[in-house]
């Protein structure tokens, strides 16, 4: 049994750290929505209203927070993980942020003494529910190992994809690509709608032909088809607009750095910003369905 103190109690962090106290794990966890910390607790983690409770004999600390700046708000500065943990603690982020703040977070934990990780992961809460997530572990090699022994019941896949921040650097390509699959879902669900043809029977095809994807199978955004979308829940977040947005954002951001034209990532990330101003934020990023219809009924 492993003390593990995990920070960001929400749609991902909730069934993650549940599956650790399920493996036998002490959770300790931490989070400023009174809500997460409600339904963290109902899962079996001890929650405490303070981060230096919830840190006190950590052995690893994971964090999985929204965005880099609520991860340099969790580790830095006199009252973060980074002060306030055990300093034989191994740090693990799993949150999805920019590289610039994962590299800045391994040199802060580094110069402190502490070993840390960059470990975003894929797989959505479906996956996280189930552990069956992939991990994307970016750090130095023996970091990496002692991350995985306690990653293993979060994960079916556990990647070590080298030096510092190249764990988010894969998370945000993948993320990319999954929001161009989620936009050819949105067009093709819509235009299939459009012709006349059955969702359901039009899924049964897609699923077995070329036009598959993990956004098809999982996210499909038309109610009935697929047990986990969001669609079927009058789309309530499972991952919101504000978050994909963001991810979106790390992309072009990424294209811009190397120089890469992403013009069709340039179109999903208009669209998720589309529904923030419109104050869908908080609802799930495959509304963006909505945009495909001519009338923006789905
Ligand atoms: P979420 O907003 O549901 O959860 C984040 C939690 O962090 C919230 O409960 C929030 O209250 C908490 N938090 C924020 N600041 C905090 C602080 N200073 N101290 C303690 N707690 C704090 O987000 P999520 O959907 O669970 O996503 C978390 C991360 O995982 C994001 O980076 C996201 O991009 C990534 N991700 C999400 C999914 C998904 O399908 N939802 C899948 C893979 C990766």
């Amino acid at each position: 049994m492993t003390t593990i103190t995990w920070i960001g109690l929400g749609h991902m962090g909730n069934p993650m750290s549940a599956n650790l106290v399920r493996a036998g794990h002490e959770v300790r966890g931490h989070d400023v929505s009174a809500d997460a910390m409600a339904a963290a607790r109902d899962q079996g983690v001890q929650t405490f209203d303070s981060m230096e409770e919830a840190l006190q004999g950590a052995e690893v600390v994971f964090t999985m927070l929204p965005k880099g700046e609520h991860a340099r708000a969790v580790y830095l500065g006199d009252t973060g993980v980074i002060a306030l943990a055990p300093k034989s603690a191994l740090l693990v982020d799993s949150s999805t942020i920019d590289v610039e703040t994962a590299l800045e977070l391994h040199r802060a934990a580094r110069e402190a003494g502490f070993r840390f990780v960059d470990a975003p992961v894929s797989g959505g809460i479906s996956g996280a529910a189930a552990g069956t997530l992939t991990f994307m572990v970016g750090g130095e090699a023996d970091d990496v190992a002692a991350a995985s022994a306690c990653i293993e019941p979060m994960a079916r896949k556990i990647v070590a994809t080298g030096e510092a921040g190249t764990g988010q650097s894969a998370k945000i390509v993948n993320n990319m690509m999954l929001f161009i699959c989620l936009e050819a879902c949105a067009e093709g669900s819509v235009l299939a709608d459009r012709l006349g043809l059955d969702p359901k029977v039009f899924w049964d095809i897609a699923s077995v032909s070329s036009g598959n994807s993990w956004a098809l199978q999982t996210w499909y955004p038309v109610p009935g088809i697929v047990d986990s979308a969001a669609a079927n829940n009058n789309f309530e977040a499972t991952f919101s607009a504000t978050l994909a947005a963001k991810d979106a954002g790390l992309a072009l951001m990424a294209g811009e750095q190397t120089g890469v034209r992403l013009p069709a990532a340039e179109l999903v990330a208009e669209r998720l910003q589309q529904l923030i101003e419109e104050g869908y934020g908080d609802k799930d990023c495959s509304l963006i369905t909505k945009y495909a219809a001519p009338d923006g009924k789905i």
